[in-house]
């Protein structure tokens, strides 16, 4: 049976060695509350770091935490005191984090740190693989590990794997930036099913996606090579019915008896201490209200719980600072001996502490700069349920929880005014219009919970991989590949058909890249120097590129379409005997195009013009396309030509051109016992459709096709050729 394999930076423990034994405290994160709560439960098999450097542990002491995690469902991956301070709080921490949360003046860019994020990534990936099976599900989580799904996938390339991303995924402007930004989506980009928080992510990682790599997406949804892969917003819960329940446990009933009331009214603020929570801001809107309105002295007072939280990089030591000395400055200032104005706690408080204190206060202030979700919100909120004295939220319209606490007073966390007027509405807000508001927002997070997460989650992942299997209807299965060799063997004149880019080669970014590499030229060396085999290579590119790259090999090549073509080592020939007067109509809107869209340009070929975007920006491109084509199709009919979309070009030439009629010139020389036929795009499909019934044609990756096979991709395809040749 398939098992579930969970992997994140820290196994859901914590573990401590106290008088020579290790001991083990649960952590109740949202992961593991989620995982626990699968509708369907499966074996399952945590990968993390158990949190104390390897430096510290003896091999013995490895062998007895990894026995005793294993008991528990755990499996530790050892890192060293180094790579925590390269990768986890250097690249991780100091250049993801900071820079997907906007916070560009804090992002390093340091090759060490990501030469540590590459090691420590396949070290988890090297843990994996021993232990995980190709049916096994795997679901990896988080920032520190977005190399992760790629590397698994070279290594168990059938396996189902799902990625979720906790944190905000930023802006392809600010994404831009990072010098490994294609390792890094390529990385995440390994994965069956793709994560985020809210939608503002997945349409940021898609568009990353669409101008870093030039991927397309349709609906969310992603091809690469043979496989679908599926990007959506998952939206993280809170166990609900703990924080809507928590008043009639009796340790918080106790916890919230001890609070004097003395009719100040609470404005509660709870985070991490981390820059991206707009503490420092907050504090300052909170003076400004005691400044500016006298009137709330003594009558609110602000309860501030910072959680420690990577007190080992700069940044936040020195914004731990910044905020003591502003409480210090305004209890100074307005405090009295009956009043407090900010009671700080610097430490992480358990949970019937800080379920009292959402149970307590009157309004909970959550202003951060930017939050992938913020858990604490939706817990105040759920808190509030069946209360006599409801609480309400004040919260920033940048914490990705906004979009589902809509009611809330939600503001913007870098206006200072806009805290300041929220804090007062929210003080004053009436009693029926704040349960109205929270009866709301429980009624939606009490449906969408942890629980719905991991459960939605898991059960998508495998919906993505049933897609995959039901469109990979035509594999080329190894049954059939004996079938092929056996036939390929016993005859004596065989005729393959190759189409080139996307086929021999796999698609590159720019042309000069897609030359043909040591590895391929050997293979249609050995090939064609059969004297049974007939090579044709049938490509769009025009004839000086095809002659420079494969002219110096025995084989037939195509050029244009089909527009040009060279019999073995013969002179070109054209098969075109048209001129192309309608070039001189086309042209001048081409050249329109060009001049509206930067980055564009025309390419003529003898019986074509193409008109390429692929340096222009995408969406302009995508408006000037539609137009373009609009345009062109109008003036098709009469012209007889056809107006074609490839990968990031239109391209116009005779209808009579095309791949299906530059192959007659082979299929008409004779009765061929043997035809082998290849290609990837829609160019394929008219070679395709010309073929004889007995042939066999295949196409390279996914997507509907009138070919009768499907590889996977060109390394599949030249194992085979290789496979082939051998025979
Ligand atoms: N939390 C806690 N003790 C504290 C402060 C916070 O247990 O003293 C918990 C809180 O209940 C919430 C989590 O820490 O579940 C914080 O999650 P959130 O998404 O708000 O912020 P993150 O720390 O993940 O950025």
């Amino acid at each position: 049976m398939s098992r579930l394999i969970i992997i994140s930076n820290r196994l859901p423990f914590s573990i401590s060695k106290q008088k020579g034994e290790f001991v083990y405290t649960e952590s109740v994160g949202g992961v593991a509350t989620g995982i626990s709560s699968l509708v369907e439960p499966k074996e399952r098999l945590w990968f993390g770091w158990p949190g104390i450097p390897d430096d510290r542990l003896k091999s013995e002491d490895q062998l007895q935490l990894t026995s005793e995690l294993n008991t528990r469902g755990c499996h530790p991956v050892f890192l060293s005191n180094k790579h925590i301070r390269d990768f986890y709080s250097g690249f991780s921490n100091r250049t993801i984090w900071p820079l997907f949360h906007y916070f560009s003046e804090f992002t390093v860019f340091d090759e060490n740190h990501w030469k540590s994020y590459q090691t420590v990534n396949q070290l988890f990936c090297d843990e994996v693989v021993k232990q995980a099976a190709e049916d096994d599900i795997i679901w990896v989580h988080d920032y520190q590990l977005m190399l992760l799904p790629q590397m698994l996938r070279q290594r168990l390339p059938r396996a189902e794997i799902g990625f979720f991303l906790h944190i905000p995924f930023p802006s392809f402007e600010l994404l831009r930036n990072l010098p490994w930004r294609d390792e890094i989506l390529n990385g995440i980009l390994g994965a069956d099913l793709i994560g985020f928080h809210e939608y503002d992510y997945v349409r940021h990682f898609l568009s990353s996606v669409y101008r870093i790599c030039g991927i397309e997406h349709q609906l969310s949804k992603l091809v690469i090579e043979n496989r679908h892969i599926q990007v959506d917003a998952f939206p993280m819960g809170i166990n609900y019915e703990k924080y809507a329940n928590s008043r009639e446990d009796p340790v918080i009933q106790k916890e919230i008896e001890q609070f004097k009331d003395n009719g100040t009214k609470i404005i509660l603020s709870v985070d991490r201490l981390d820059y991206t929570k707009g503490i420092l801001r907050r504090l300052e809107a909170y003076d400004w209200l005691l400044t500016n309105y006298p009137g709330y002295r003594e009558k609110v007072s602000l309860v501030m719980v910072a959680v420690p939280s990577r007190t080992k990089v700069e940044q936040y030591a020195l914004l731990r600072e910044d905020i003591e000395k502003i409480v210090g400055r305004i209890n100074g200032a307005y405090g009295t001996i009956d009043w407090t104005p900010v009671s700080y706690m610097y430490r992480s408080l358990p949970f019937e502490k800080i379920s009292a204190l959402y149970n307590k206060a009157d309004v909970a202030l959550i202003t951060p700069l930017r939050d992938g979700m913020n858990l604490v919100a939706k817990e105040f909120v759920a808190t509030q349920n069946q209360k006599a004295e409801q609480g309400i939220l004040v919260l920033s319209e940048m914490a990705g929880a906004a979009c589902e606490l809509s009611e809330a007073i939600v503001i913007n966390p870098y206006d200072k005014g806009a805290i300041v007027n929220a804090i007062k509405e929210a003080l004053e807000m009436p009693q029926e219009e704040r349960l109205r508001r929270n009866l709301l927002m429980q009624s939606r997070i009490s449906r969408y919970t942890v629980s719905r997460w991991a459960n939605d989650f898991i059960h998508s992942l495998e919906g993505v991989k049933r897609t995959q299997d039901d469109l990979a209807t035509k594999p080329f299965t190894e049954l059939f590949q004996q079938e092929v060799i056996k036939s390929y063997t016993n005859s004596d004149e065989r005729l393959i058909l190759l189409d080139y880019d996307g086929t021999l080669v796999s698609f590159a970014k720019l042309p000069e890249q897609a030359k043909p590499d040591n590895e391929i030229l050997t293979l249609l060396e050995s090939l064609c120097s059969n004297s049974k085999n007939d090579v044709v290579i049938i490509s769009g590119r025009d004839k000086e590129n095809l002659s420079e790259w494969l002219g110096h090999l025995p084989l037939n090549l195509v050029a244009e379409h089909g527009a040009f073509y060279r019999l073995k080592n013969e002179p070109w020939k054209t098969a075109v005997q048209s001129d192309g007067e309608w070039k001189d109509m086309i042209r001048p809107i081409l050249e329109l195009s060009v001049d509206r869209t930067p980055g564009s340009f025309i390419e003529e070929k003898r019986y074509a013009l193409v008109w390429h975007f692929r340096r222009s920006e995408p969406d302009l491109a995508k408006l000037r396309t539609q137009e373009l084509k609009d345009t062109l199709l109008m003036m098709a009919a009469n012209l007889n030509i056809g107006v074609f979309e490839g990968n990031k070009i239109i391209e116009v030439k005779p209808i009579s051109i095309n791949k299906g009629q530059a192959v007659q010139l082979w299929l008409d020389k004779k009765d061929w016992p043997f035809i082998f036929c290849f290609g990837d795009d829609y160019t394929d499909e008219d070679m395709f459709s010309a073929l004889p019934e007995s042939a066999i044609s295949c196409k390279i990756g996914a997507g509907p096709s009138k070919a009768k096979f499907r590889f996977g991709s060109p390394n599949e395809l030249r194992d085979f050729l290789g496979e082939l040749i051998s025979r």
